[in-house]
């Protein structure tokens, strides 16, 4: 692992602007920096869908010892994300204040890169290894579902450097996401001159959400109201009304069984006061769950003791690209790249993080290659 490489690679790609939809100029240097190492890079054909300025890459090297892995992260950075300045003090990255660092995930694209390099450089024996890098994960992993669905024929384990939490940080869960749209339709009717001739929607809907579990059920499940939106004038019994939310579990079972509470509070809600409603549920991304003695889990904990980092493992709430590439045969393992305090302007990176991911990228290829 090459220290002043992985810094200059990580400072090169922080200063090319990539908000979501625009990761051209990134996907670029990200792919000649590939080819140089010795990958062969394909795009994807995502770019209709996404209405991004570039397609995905997915990029090849040919391993010198059996077994196939993958690495993935992504090219945008949430707002604001134009110019930004990196300055390292102490051993820790941060931007100047008016912009985020770019970490997220910057930071995961870096040490990939480097981390190939090394295992290359280094003569031990690796695997194939397929480098994916999307657009536009910021927009609710808007460009990872559009790999194409064969992207991988046999399970891969694809480790994602796309969570908080220092080098050796290890994602065993991830929720499974479902958001719905409940559209409740009543009679309209003049509120002051025949009230009785309507059926108030916003009643509807107000009488399920009260019925309906909100907030947080368990250790990994949550749910929420998030949207309400009816009604024309002061004077109109509402016709319609439309309650958006969403509710996630890492737990698949627990996740439907949510669902079906609140499909049932939405119900009732409108039947109480004599309408009907629409109910469009859809899963936004799968989740995932991994035992710690999982094989694959468990050879990335040697991985990381063997060169100095304690391996940690955890549970996240949020939605990545790894929960939509177990979708397209990988097996998906987020990992932490050592961003902190992402999606703010405090956002930062420790030095050692960014070389130690790298590190751990080049040992996890050594390992299954050895
Ligand atoms: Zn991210």
């Amino acid at each position: 692992m090459n220290r002043t490489r992985v810094l200059n690679t990580f400072l090169d790609l922080v200063t090319i602007d990539s908000p979501s939809q625009r990761e051209s100029s990134v996907a670029h240097y990200c792919a000649q920096q590939l080819k140089r190492i010795g990958f062969t890079v394909d795009f994807d054909e995502s770019q209709h869908e996404t209405e991004s300025d570039t397609p995905q890459i997915i990029a090849h090297l040919t391993g010198t010892a059996p077994g196939h892995i993958a690495f993935s992260a992504h090219m945008d950075c949430v707002s604001p994300c134009i110019g930004v300045h990196p300055i390292i003090e102490n051993g820790v990255i941060h931007s100047d204040g008016s912009t985020v660092l770019g970490g997220d995930d910057k930071s995961g694209i870096a040490e990939i890169l480097e981390g190939v390099e090394s295992v290359k450089e280094s003569g031990r024996a690796y695997p194939d290894i397929t480098v994916l890098f999307s657009v536009c994960e910021e927009l609710s992993v808007a460009g990872a579902p559009h790999y194409p669905d064969d992207l991988f024929t046999e399970e891969t384990p694809c480790f994602v450097f796309d969570s908080d939490g220092s080098a050796g940080t290890i994602c065993i869960a991830a929720p499974y996401h479902y958001v719905y749209t409940a559209t409740f339709h009543g009679q309209a009717a003049h509120a002051g001159v025949e009230p009785e001739k309507g059926r108030n929607a916003i009643v509807m809907a107000a009488h399920a959400i009260e019925r309906m579990p909100n907030g947080r059920q368990g250790e990994t499940t949550t749910c929420n109201v998030g949207i309400i939106d009816g009604g024309s004038a002061t004077n109109v019994v509402p016709e319609d009304a439309t309650v958006r939310g969403e509710c996630r579990s890492v737990d698949a079972d627990e996740a439907i069984c949510l669902k079906d509470q609140i499909s049932a509070a939405l119900t009732t809600g409108a039947q109480t006061f004599g309408g009907t409603v629409d109910i469009k549920w859809t899963l936004s991304y799968p989740g995932f769950l991994y035992a710690e003695d999982d094989p694959t889990i468990d050879m990335v904990k040697r991985a990381a003791r063997a060169i100095g980092l304690k391996p940690v493992c955890k549970a996240t709430a949020g939605g990545s690209d790894a929960n939509v590439l177990g979708t397209k045969g990988a097996k998906p393992i987020l990992m932490g790249s050592g961003m902190t305090h992402f999606h703010s302007l405090d956002e930062s990176l420790n030095v050692s993080d960014l070389e130690g991911c790298a590190r751990l990228i080049e040992e996890i290829a050594a390992t299954v290659g050895n």
